[in-house]
């Protein structure tokens, strides 16, 4: 018997009897972190890291059954020794390693290899058997260090207050919105977001996180109060009407896929940044050899291509579906597009300056959609 499976519910450890990120109702569910794809309702006892409690809370509601563990501290769950590790996603965001006849198997759940400095630095477990995620697993994805791609939000945000535009940053609300939030600091008086951000900010606040101060925007707020600050908005408001009282503004949206060009134009954005809260190609790799697995299981994103290059290297892989990497944003659309888009220019040669063709109904670009 494997130590985990997979099911049409999810990762399943028949030994102990629980699931892994299911993605169906369950007895009993651990869950590596508080993003929507991860995290379901509807199961009877979630079990997770303590920050990612209050999280799955405000998302899954205050009632339930959560129990917790910190980083490192294992419990047993009918002889299985469960264990959380950091995966440096997200606040909360583990690696399940579990451990039961001497026998090791490692769940990254989502995962990035740079330290944030705020979701805790990804820790490499050595394990027989590793479950990786490969959401950005093409060799094209390459990010910036943080605080180059920093600087340069930074300079955008102070070239559009020179024009007398607000600055709207589009990031998920858990995640990105508070990575952001030390990159901007230093450059503006008030950092303003949107309801979805607020929540989750004082979530974690109370939670007792410091997090550089925000402002709620409200309906009442008179329009002026706007101009040439920044505004942090989840990828739901950026076509909506909600955006109309931020006039004149700019958007910069903030997300990995933003590493195409076409992305860019195709989402309709004045600037994108390739800020990402997964591991890029080289991270994807680095992490996987370091667990010195000698068999891999590659799940959401481009699983095809990673495995193959694995098995190339002489590293036993397989991909495996599951049912993660739909949006943590509920966005699973547009993300699908995203990875086409992706898959299309990485086909291309990546000539990324070609012009991707606008379907009819899309604004073009310089409009924004209102
Ligand atoms: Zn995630
Ligand atoms: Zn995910």
């Amino acid at each position: 018997m494997a130590l985990l499976e997979f099911t049409d519910k999810g990762i399943y450890c028949p030994q102990g009897d629980f699931y892994i990120d299911a993605w169906r109702p369950v007895p009993k569910v651990v869950i590596t972190h508080a993003h929507s794809d991860h995290a379901r309702a509807g199961s009877g006892s979630y079990l997770c890291h303590r920050l990612t409690k209050p999280l799955l809370q405000l998302r899954l509601g205050a009632e339930g059954s959560y129990e917790t563990m910190e980083w490192g501290e294992p419990v047993f769950i009918n002889g299985i020794r469960v264990s959380l590790h950091p995966a440096g996603h997200i606040i909360g965001s583990s690696q399940v390693r579990i451990e039961y006849q001497g026998e090791v198997w490692v769940v990254s759940g989502d995962y990035k290899t740079e330290d944030d400095g705020l979701s805790g630095a990804f820790e490499a477990v050595k394990c027989n058997v590793f479950i990786t995620e490969s959401t950005f697993g093409l060799p094209i994805y390459s990010w910036l260090p943080q605080p180059e791609l920093f600087t340069t939000i930074r300079d955008w945000v102070s070239r559009n207050e020179a024009e007398g535009k607000t600055s709207v940053l589009i990031a998920y609300s858990l995640g990105k919105a508070q990575r952001l939030l030390s990159c901007l600091e230093p450059v503006t008086e008030k950092i303003f977001v949107h309801g979805a951000i607020w929540n989750v900010h004082q979530t974690l606040t109370d939670a007792g996180i410091t997090l550089p101060a925000v402002e709620r925007v409200l309906p009442d707020m008179p329009k002026d109060i706007f101009r040439g600050r920044v505004v942090i908005a989840p990828p739901s408001a950026e076509a909506s009407p909600w955006m109309r009282r931020f006039n004149p503004y700019a958007i910069g949206i903030c997300s990995g896929w933003m590493q195409v060009r076409g992305n860019i134009r195709r989402r309709n954005a004045d600037a994108g940044f390739a800020l990402s809260d997964h591991a890029d190609w080289k991270g994807l790799i680095d992490a996987v050899t370091a667990t010195g697995a000698e068999k891999v299981f590659v799940t959401h994103g481009f699983q095809a291509t990673m495995a193959r290059y694995l098995n190339e290297k002489g590293i036993w892989a397989a991909e495996i579906k599951t049912e993660y990497g739909e949006d943590e944003e509920g966005g699973g659309a547009a993300i699908e597009e995203e990875v086409a888009v992706a898959e299309k220019e990485a086909k291309r040669g990546a000539s990324f300056d070609e012009k991707v063709p606008h379907s009819e109904n899309e604004p073009q670009p310089g409009e924004h959609a209102q």
